[in-house]
């Protein structure tokens, strides 16, 4: 056999054994049989001495260039399998970054603050400027200048928490409306509402509740007739009933304002036929308006033969328990989370 022969024999050879070689001690194991002392090319070498010497040196060239080739495989394999060392290693060491990530619970707004900022966005489309008040007010301004003085038999309407002689937890928030008309001294127009929680003493059951929420509006102007309370009152009622509702006005009494109306809405779930909701008469009683008394006007320190206004009381919690469905005012109260998140998908009507 020629040397190229051989040594093309032994690179066939070391290639296919190298490539089956598994791990590092397997490699060194190949390398010393293929270029090691007693290797393969020992027995080439041999062969050598049998050249005249003019071939020896291109002898030892072929060799030379196959021993490269060898070790190349040999450089090549240990790469794999170095490689494959670091992948288990790795493999073994890996953070899953694919776990699921922390839920965080995602708060919804109660079902009340959603429709006080639904009536506030209303009230601002039209002008009005939102106010507020302190809860602990005193006599003065939650009845007295209201055309409520002490022993008026109204009072008792509002039967109330009183902290001293004079001051007590306010019962609506019309006092808001007072506080704004004194600091405007007859500037006009006043065209405010005030959302805000007030507080009766009212044995709680399904219907009442010791403290309760209100929107109270109240309008003055020069001219602020009973055709513009009814006109406003009608967008309130859309805006929380639907497009196609309609209102009617009956006679009523507050102190605060003469005349006074009860507002009724037709009835949304029966479209005024009849129903449960509307105790079969079509109509559904939504809050208590009117034009503002003039005793309250002078009171407020308004002109009431130039300025003269309307004031309306929305109750938070009815307009609620009317639009949902809501037989119970104590659920507003109580945070039971079932009832809170049930307002978390909740969308216009
Ligand atoms: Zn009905």
């Amino acid at each position: 056999m020629k040397v190229s022969e051989k040594l093309e024999a032994i690179i066939v050879e070391a290639k296919s054994h190298i490539e089956l070689v598994k791990n590092l001690n397997e490699l060194n194991d190949a390398k010393a049989k293929y270029l090691g002392k007693k290797g393969s090319f020992s027995d080439v070498m041999k062969l050598m001495r049998d050249l005249p010497n003019e071939d020896r040196p291109m002898f030892g060239k072929v060799t030379n260039e196959a021993k490269q080739v060898i070790l190349g495989y040999i450089e090549e394999q240990r790469n794999i399998l170095e490689q494959q060392i670091v992948n288990e290693k790795l493999s073994k060491e890996t953070v899953d970054v694919t776990l699921p990530g922390r839920e965080f619970t995602v708060g919804v707004k109660h079902i009340l603050t959603q429709v006080i900022e639904e009536m506030e966005d209303l009230f601002i489309g039209m002008g009005y400027e939102i106010m507020e008040g302190p809860e602990v007010e005193i006599d003065e301004y939650n009845f007295e200048k209201l055309n409520l003085p002490k022993d008026h038999p109204a009072r008792d309407m509002q039967d109330s928490f009183y902290i001293t002689d004079d001051t007590l937890l306010r019962t609506h928030t019309s006092s808001v409306q007072v506080r704004t008309m004194l600091a405007n001294k007859e500037k006009t127009p006043i065209k405010i509402i005030c959302p805000g929680t007030v507080f009766r003493r009212d044995d709680d059951d399904a219907t009442h509740s010791h403290q309760f929420m209100q929107i109270e509006g109240l309008v003055v102007d020069e001219k602020a007739s009973m055709a513009d309370l009814k006109g406003t009152l009608l967008e309130v009622a859309r805006k929380m009933f639907g497009e196609d509702r309609k209102i009617r006005l009956r006679p009523s009494y507050f102190p605060f304002t003469e005349p006074s109306v009860e507002v009724d809405v037709s009835c949304h779930n029966c479209n005024g036929k009849g129903c449960n909701v509307c105790k079969g008469t079509g109509w559904i009683e939504i809050l208590g308006s009117g034009i503002v008394n003039d005793n309250v006007l002078e009171a407020c320190g308004y002109d009431s033969k130039k300025y003269q206004g309307f004031a309306f009381g929305i109750g938070v919690e009815r307009m609620a328990m009317l639009r949902y469905g809501i037989n119970d005012i104590r659920a507003f109260y109580t945070n039971d989370l079932r009832f809170i998140k049930q307002f978390k998908k909740w969308k216009k009507t």
